[in-house]
């Protein structure tokens, strides 16, 4: 377990309200390095908060710039943390994920810019989201 007035800070910083369910998860976060799928995280949390709860915790982080979304290939929606620099309404995670086909997580590479696409003309450009395979350094 973290530090629970550090996460607490984390919390009032990005303007959400401490509660118990928020300072779990955002911990289950910050003690790994790689994005996770509800699933997981309500595997983590145990049974003392239901699925609804966590829904609704993840929501409003990915509202206030805490963590952002992740497609890769599992098929579940994950999540990861965002950066120092995310606010309400306003990320800028413009960066490539990278999925380990040995272990399976998905790490953010915040070093790693997506490089910019040229579109026709009649195309309005809205978002990409950008998935490399490999292996990763821990399973190297
Ligand atoms: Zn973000
Ligand atoms: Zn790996
Ligand atoms: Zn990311």
């Amino acid at each position: 377990m973290s530090n629970t007035h550090h996460l607490e800070q984390i919390l009032v910083g990005h303007h959400v309200r401490r509660t118990k369910v928020r300072v779990a998860v955002l911990d289950i976060f910050m003690q790994r390095s790689y994005a996770l799928a509800h699933a997981e995280i309500e595997h983590l949390i145990g049974k003392a908060f239901d699925r609804v709860t966590i829904y609704r915790t993840l929501k409003s982080f990915e509202e206030q710039g805490l963590i952002h979304r992740v497609i890769d290939d599992s098929g579940s929606m994950k999540y990861a943390l965002c950066q120092a620099g995310c606010a309400e309404h306003n990320h800028h995670d413009q960066h490539i994920h990278f999925s380990c086909v040995k272990c399976g997580h998905t790490f953010c590479l915040d070093s790693v810019p997506i490089p910019p696409l040229q579109l026709p003309p009649e195309y309005e450009f809205q978002k990409v989201d950008l998935l490399a395979q490999g292996i990763c350094k821990n399973c190297r």
